[in-house]
């Protein structure tokens, strides 16, 4: 009888997996989606995105947005803004930086 320790057991496709990360506590406290429905944030397709209208009034919205680009977050409204929001946003970003010298 042969034994291998889970250590030891060929990686998976499960090793690659990682927790969907969570906003940092202090934009999490100050955010306004806490006790909202999961589905205005992440909408089914074809439905409108209505946590957006929440997050013009959240005061974490700056710091939450800069999470979800950072994190390079894929799905659902973070900080105000939808997917395709967050990636033009993103390119924005990267463009200034690199007209500015920051990144070559
Ligand atoms: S900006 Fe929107 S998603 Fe981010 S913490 Fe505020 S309400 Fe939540």
């Amino acid at each position: 009888m042969s034994f291998r320790s889970p250590s030891r057991v060929k990686s998976s496709r499960f090793d690659d997996w990682k927790p969907y990360p969570r906003l940092p506590l202090h934009v999490e406290n100050e955010g306004l989606c806490h006790s909202a429905p999961l589905a205005w944030f992440f909408p089914h397709r074809g439905m409108p995105a209505i946590g957006k209208t929440l997050c013009e009034q959240c005061e974490a919205v700056g710091p939450c947005l800069d999470f979800a680009l950072d994190n390079k977050i894929s799905y659902g409204v973070w900080g105000g803004m939808s997917e395709r929001e967050r990636l033009a946003e993103r390119r924005r970003r990267l463009e200034v930086r690199y007209t500015s010298g920051e990144i070559a």
